[in-house]
């Protein structure tokens, strides 16, 4: 249990609170901590610090796993790259991904040796691109502006088939020919061998894990972190006897009691699962791609660190569940149709109007980001409206200036 009197009497000597231990409270944090010399609450809902990237042994087992699913550290940001190594050193892990279709296991996303392996050819690079326009060509995809449709345009029928429609029909719990093209602008095919799911220039693991990372980032003698506290139990002490900034990377919607109405949002179920082998499936992520199989991925989180010595006699594995979110559920991936945007347009506008109160972070926007983005946007508010918020500027005269 959370001590309240604790929590509030840090509140009341604080110059600044940041709902949620994500990465982008986090870096918020850090920063008025170290860089401004000012004295900061972080409070988290969930019992533990690293918002989704959170990682942790599951129980039993000296296994580390990563408890919403796999995480990937990657950037182009060489300032991120720089941010994070001050508080991590980085594994050179270089991440891959294989779907299984109809007993088959594929390279994804789709390359060479998928579109070979798939149908049974030995095709050069430019042999294959003009496989695939004839593919697109042939199959001829409806006019309607429907995901179906758009993927066939993209790939062509039998790729579809195969990895997009039973994947996309378990992710959305639709049928694709019923689901907005805007759903995906882009399937990413390689004419090549390259097979590293990534493309940034930095890539790689925190060697002990991201629950470590986040730990050192708030390892500071200004910073006093308490999980197990909902902000809305503790909001009115907020700035009670003095200004504070608030920070808030909790959902928009919620900050302003759903007033324009509610924003949808995926969500994910996991079944776990400690198996007595060495080693489960050769890899950190499988994708299913068929209908006939529930779940969208399994994941084994030993391939994550193949630079650490795991038992052998285990591992630990988790297949991942999507579906909508309804309420009480955590929120994972906003589901951003036009009605979500118009919505998260005028939350966005009154949230524009806060003089004391920073909203922010993959649910505080309404946006899926990418840690490295989190961590990037982080940096950038601190930059341009914290900094200026400290020196007496409201953030509503800081905020959306690029
Ligand atoms: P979060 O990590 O969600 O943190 C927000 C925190 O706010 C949460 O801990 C929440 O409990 C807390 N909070 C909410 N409301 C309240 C409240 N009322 N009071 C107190 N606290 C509150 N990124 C990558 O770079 N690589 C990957 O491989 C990758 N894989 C991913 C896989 C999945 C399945 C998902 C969902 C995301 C993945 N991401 C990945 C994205 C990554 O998780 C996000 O970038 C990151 O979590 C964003 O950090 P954040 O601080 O904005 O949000």
């Amino acid at each position: 249990m959370p001590d309240f009197e604790r929590v509030r009497t840090e509140l009341a000597r604080a110059d600044a609170v940041v709902v949620g231990a994500g990465f982008f409270g986090l870096v918020i944090a850090e920063r008025i901590a170290e860089s401004l010399g000012r004295r900061v609450v972080v409070i988290d809902r969930r019992s533990h610090i690293g918002g989704n990237a959170h990682s942790q042994h599951f129980p039993g087992t000296e296994i580390e796993v990563h408890s919403y699913g796999t995480h990937v550290f990657h950037t182009s940001s060489r300032k991120v790259w720089e941010y994070v190594n001050r508080f991590s050193d980085f594994s050179d892990y270089r991440h891959q991904v294989l779907a299984l279709h109809d007993g088959g296991i594929y390279p994804m996303p789709i390359n060479l040796m998928t579109i070979n392996a798939f149908f049974g050819t030995s095709l050069s690079p430019l042999e294959a691109r003009a496989f695939i326009a004839a593919q697109v060509a042939e199959s001829r995809a409806d006019p309607d502006d429907s995901l179906e449709s758009r993927a066939i345009s993209l790939v062509g029928r039998p790729l579809y088939e195969a990895f997009v429609r039973g994947y996309s029909e378990k992710q959305w719990q639709e049928d694709p020919r019923n689901l907005p093209a805007e759903i995906i602008n882009r399937l990413p095919v390689r004419f090549d061998y390259r097979q590293g799911y990534f493309d940034d220039p930095w890539q790689g693991q925190p060697v002990a894990g991201y629950t470590s990372l986040c730990e050192r980032m708030v390892e500071h003698p200004l910073i006093s972190l308490f999980t197990g506290v909902d902000y809305f139990d503790i909001r009115d002490h907020v700035g009670a006897d003095h200004r504070a900034l608030t920070v808030y990377s909790g959902p928009l919607d919620r900050f302003y009691d759903d007033a324009f109405g509610r924003l949808s949002w995926r969500t994910l179920d996991f079944e776990w699962e400690v198996r007595d082998t060495t080693d489960f499936q050769g890899a950190a992520v499988i994708n299913m791609s068929d209908a006939s199989v529930p779940y969208t991925r399994v994941h084994e989180f030993r391939h994550l660190h193949p630079e650490r010595s795991h038992p052998a006699d285990c591992t630990v594995i988790a297949r991942e569940f999507s579906r909508a979110a309804v309420a009480g559920d955590e929120p994972y991936y906003p589901v951003n149709l036009a009605e979500d945007r118009r919505l998260a347009a005028l939350y966005r506008e009154r949230a524009g109007t806060e003089a004391d109160v920073l909203l922010g972070g993959r649910l505080g926007s309404y946006k899926y980001l990418d840690m490295d983005m989190a961590i990037a946007a982080a940096l950038r508010s601190f930059e341009r409206s914290i900094v200026p918020w400290f020196a007496g500027v409201p953030l509503h005269e800081t905020l959306g200036r690029d």
